[in-house]
């Protein structure tokens, strides 16, 4: 896709995971010209599978995207490889619909009466030397997307907050051979007690790296003084960031999440944000959602944005109609 593209679609739909590829479904079921822009880097990109989702638990992220995909061209929806640097709201249409102005890297524009932004989250590590190496294999965050495949593995938890203890109890749950190192994080007495009772091993002396064995994996962890705690497994919360490089021009609000765990942009139902026309599915604006939330909310947002072009269209036709409007403003 290089060339401008001067009819105005119905949606754009930027970031074709989970979130938008199930939003572009439903408009395109609902024949509407939709057009999905994803830039092909999904949050689960370095997972072998997906986890926790019925009926295709296991499949691995690139098959999963591909066939959602496919069942949108299916209807008729298109989807681009690309990655939208610029939106923007238009001026009104002549008939006083909104607009939007989408443009790709490549210079490609796209204008379109409504936008669904479902480009994700970035995860931010915590800066230990050694660790992102292992992101999504040996390094993991969420005890329901691969908990169970590390089960009953020597499990080490680098805490980055008071929250990390209950992480701790998560996969606790699927081994029972965890570490708790504490790298200067608050841990109160109630903490440490639920912990040891549990039969966790807390460590307080400072981590300084995470170290590779000679096959390629997490041998352990080096704390300061050179011991090494043996770990085959490290766990660690992430800092979750709404990835809106280049919509800055959309002026979506984003809000902290609490207990410093990250951003998200504010929505409310459905997806709806303070920017008319414009939703927000998936982790962009729920970054604790997995694939299942995510699309389910992708799905919601595009059979809410189907509705309010429908009423939007049926003003519009009563207008020209010539009729008087009752009853709604
Ligand atoms: C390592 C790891 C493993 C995981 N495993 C599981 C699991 O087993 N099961 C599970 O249910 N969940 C899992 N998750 C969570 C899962 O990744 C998210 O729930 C899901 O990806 C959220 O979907 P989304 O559509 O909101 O965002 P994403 O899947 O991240 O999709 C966003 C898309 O938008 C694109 N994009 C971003 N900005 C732009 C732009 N400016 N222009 C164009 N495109 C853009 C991105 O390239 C990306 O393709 C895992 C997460 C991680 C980090």
């Amino acid at each position: 896709m290089t060339t401008t593209d001067t009819t105005t679609l119905d949606a754009v739909v930027i970031g074709g995971g989970a979130a938008g590829l199930n939003g572009a479904l439903m408009l395109a079921r609902s024949r509407r010209s939709v057009v999905v822009v994803d830039g092909g880097e999904p949050r689960n990109a370095p997972a072998e599978a997906v986890h926790g989702l019925l009926a295709l638990d296991g499949t691995p992220p690139a098959e999963l995207y591909r066939r959602g995909r496919e069942e949108v061209r299916r209807y008729g929806g298109r989807v681009v490889t690309g990655t939208v640097a610029a939106a923007a709201p238009l001026p009104a249409s002549p008939d006083g619909d909104l607009r939007f102005a989408v443009t790709l890297s490549d210079g490609t524009t796209l204008t379109a009466r409504r936008l669904l932004v479902a480009t994700g989250a970035r995860d931010l590590l915590p800066d230990v030397p050694g660790l992102a190496q292992h992101w999504g294999g040996a390094v993991v965050h969420c005890p329901y997307c691969h908990g169970w495949e590390v089960r009953d593995e020597p499990i080490g938890i680098l805490a980055v907050g008071p929250a990390s203890s209950h992480q701790a109890l998560l996969f606790r749950q699927l081994t029972d051979d965890v570490v708790y190192f504490t790298r200067g994080t608050e841990l109160d007495g109630e903490g440490r007690a639920r912990l040891s009772a549990r039969g966790v091993r807390i460590v307080d002396t400072p981590v300084e790296e995470v170290v590779t064995g000679p096959g390629g994996g997490i041998a352990g962890v080096r704390l300061t003084g050179g011991e090494v705690v043996a770990r085959r497994v490290l766990a660690v919360g992430t800092t979750l960031l709404p990835r809106l490089e280049g919509l800055e021009g959309l002026g979506l609000p984003v809000e902290d999440l609490p207990g410093g765990a990250g951003r998200r942009v504010v929505s409310g139902m459905a997806g709806t944000t303070q920017v008319e026309g414009v939703r927000v599915a998936g982790n962009v604006t729920e970054p604790m959602a997995q694939v299942g939330a995510s699309a389910a909310a992708g799905a919601l947002a595009g059979a809410h944005m189907n509705a309010h072009l429908v009423a939007a269209e049926a003003d519009a036709a009563l207008r020209t109609s010539g009729q008087a409007v009752g009853g709604r403003s």
